[in-house]
């Protein structure tokens, strides 16, 4: 048998040894997502919005915006919820620190590509 040189070694090393990179985004799988990300926010906890608009006031990009409840949301004290713009939202976490009630969470969902604007209002 033919003595291998480094090269080859080398080749036949990496056919067989698991890949260091993710095939993302076909999967998620394997992504090292770190704790605490600040991705996407949520209206997490409804039910304790008190609908003070505190979130709306601390906003420094002007990204959220308090509507009256609709038929389908929970009713808040004041009727009112917020929304997010999400196209102007920089993500700096001031309106989940703020909200006095926790009813705002991160989620770590970085993926936010639209094709519209209109699809980056988040209820
Ligand atoms: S999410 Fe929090 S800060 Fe915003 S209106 Fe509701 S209770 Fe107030
Ligand atoms: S994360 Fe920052 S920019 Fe985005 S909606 Fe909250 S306060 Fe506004």
């Amino acid at each position: 048998m033919p003595r291998l040189g480094k090269m080859e070694r080398e080749l036949l090393r990496g056919a067989v040894s698991k890949p260091a990179t993710v095939v993302y985004p076909a999967t998620k799988r394997g992504l090292n997502i770190p704790k605490g990300l600040r991705g996407r926010w949520e209206y997490a906890e409804p039910a304790k919005c008190t609908g003070c608009k505190i979130c709306e006031r601390v906003c420094p990009s002007g990204a959220i915006e308090m509507i009256e409840c609709r038929p389908e949301d929970v009713k808040t004290k004041t009727g009112y919820r917020p929304i997010c713009h999400f196209d102007r939202c920089t993500l700096c976490n001031q309106c989940v620190e703020s909200c006095p009630r926790n009813v705002l969470r991160l989620t770590g969902e970085f993926e936010m590509a639209y094709l519209s604007r209109e699809d980056m209002v988040i209820y």
